[in-house]
């Protein structure tokens, strides 16, 4: 059964780039009903803080991504966060020393970094000499045994290749003489990344490694550790970068990049997981609205793309309305209350109201894209805050006044809910009585009963209106009859 992993570090709010990867191994397992694992790399213990990763499993499990062992569910193959993991790390790096693979670093950090400002310009691209590669082992584990601080360097072999398959982008290598000899393990005995994730995935049994592929060099490394240990690397799939529109790496400065921050705005899970997942592949033919299911079923990692991704914000708000109208009247309403009583909306959530609410949304997604901008449109279902320039308007206008006050008196005598069919039976019957019509009969009712000039269609705000009246919710939704009156003097 094939593993893969996910494996990120705790250091701040999920970005979209990160969540891609969740996904892609996500969808890869699923689809060949292996095994996902989610693992903490929290060895950075300055960035790494307990409420990121706490944020980290909600944002994940918010988006749709499930696991099947991690840090919350447990598994076999734990513990799953680096931060207990020591053991592990501390007989790796022993056996990695006594195969004159790894050999002790006594310089402090203070002297690495004027060693790199001494090279500078100098033929030595790595700004490092290596000055502790040659010491002789039994002096240095003397030092150590003395209480000297030292960390530990992983012996990147020199003047040969180093080459592994990507199922991205193919073969891909790497000549050893320009890798660092990475520290493996810090002096404060704080594994490093590149050896920690090596150690891991071999005992956590990951045949498939997928990740951003500014992680590239860090593969050729950790190949070569593998390669010291004397096992066989799993596969690797090395995935795009998410780009904005400029071409820059996807940041705050192009708009939203968290999954907390697209969670407020009002999108759905199930749009940003359709919509992250077209970012460098694509189903193959033109559908780009897929469910979750759907798109398990039909991911195929070798069809990824190499090209950069690109973030287009306007495409994921097409696919949010999309994914809004998918959704079942009753379940949108109670996916969408919590935004309406963001809004300022009290109202029981009951099926009928949910329903209604669902019923609504739905509507008003033909006008706003996000569940945010439709909770601030429900307000012009409650309020009448018309301006004294459209009332004045609507009375100074004889054939206003006139079809105004017909559509009044139509009206007055049904009780609401008024069925739109009744409306269009009302408005043919002035323009036979009246002889107005077209624009000179819809425009005032329109104004007179959303104060706008132009916007929603009566079609669709009337049902809203007289279906919501009835309904107990507060602040009520105000039906047509009760703004007509404000007009019909
Ligand atoms: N913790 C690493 C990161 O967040 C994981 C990279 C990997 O998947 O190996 O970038």
């Amino acid at each position: 059964m094939i593993r893969v992993r996910f494996a990120p570090s705790p250091t701040g709010f999920v970005h979209v780039g990160n969540a891609r990867t969740a996904l892609f191994n996500f969808f890869h397992v699923r689809g060949k009903k292996g095994v996902c694992v989610l693992r903490i790399e929290d060895t950075d213990v300055e960035r790494s803080k307990k409420e990121y990763e706490e944020n980290l499993l909600t944002d994940l499990k918010w988006l749709g991504i499930e696991w099947d062992e991690g840090p919350d569910v447990g598994g076999d193959f734990g513990p799953y966060r680096q931060s207990e993991r020591g053991e592990f790390y501390k007989q790796a790096v022993q056996r990695l020393i006594e195969k004159d693979n790894a050999y002790y670093c006594f310089c402090s950090r203070e002297e690495l970094e004027k060693e790199k400002q001494d090279l500078i310009g100098l033929d030595n691209p790595a700004g490092y000499t290596h000055r502790c590669r040659n010491l002789d082992m039994e002096k240095s584990r003397l030092r150590v045994s003395q209480g000297e601080e030292a960390a530990v360097r992983f012996k990147v072999p020199k003047n040969r290749q180093v080459s592994f398959r990507d199922m991205v982008r193919g073969d891909v290598s790497f000549e050893t003489n320009l890798l660092n000899d990475p520290v493996i393990m810090r002096s404060s005995g704080i594994p490093a990344y590149n050896f920690s994730v090596v150690i891991d995935d071999i005992s956590m049994k990951i045949d498939l490694v997928i990740r951003g592929e500014d992680h590239l060099s860090n593969t050729a490394r950790q190949v070569l550790i593998y390669e010291a240990l004397e096992q066989t690397p799993p596969e690797f799939a090395h995935l795009s970068m998410v780009m904005g529109a400029d071409n820059a790496k996807l940041s705050k400065r192009h708009g939203s990049t968290s999954l907390a921050q697209f969670r407020e705005q009002g999108y759905l899970p199930a749009a940003l997981l359709n919509y992250l997942s077209l970012l460098g592949w694509s189903p193959g033919d033109d559908k780009q609205v897929l469910t979750k299911e759907e798109l398990i079923k039909s991911f195929n990692l070798n069809k990824v793309s190499k090209s950069a991704a690109i973030f287009d914000y306007q495409k994921l708000k097409w696919i949010n309305r999309e994914h809004i109208r998918l959704l079942e009247d009753s379940t949108l309403g109670e996916i969408f209350s919590p935004f309406l009583e963001e809004a300022g909306f009290a109202f029981e959530r009951n099926p009928e109201i949910l329903t209604w609410i669902g019923k609504t949304a739905k509507v008003m997604s033909n006008y706003h894209y996000l569940l945010t901008e439709i909770a601030e449109a429900f307000k012009s279902l409650t309020k009448v805050d018309f301006s004294p320039d459209i009332i004045k308007g609507l009375r100074d206008s004889g054939t206003s006044r006139k079809v105004i006050s017909r559509l009044f008196a139509g009206i007055s005598r049904l009780d609401s809910p008024v069925a739109f069919s009744r409306i269009v039976e009302i408005t043919q019957k002035i323009r036979q009585k009246t002889g107005i019509k077209g624009k000179e009969l819809y425009h005032p009712i329109r104004l007179a009963l959303t104060g706008k000039e132009s916007g929603i269609e009566l079609s669709d705000f009337i049902p809203m209106i007289e279906e919501g009246s009835i309904l107990k919710i507060s602040p009520p939704v105000i039906n047509m009859k009760s703004r007509l009156e404000i007009h019909d003097h």
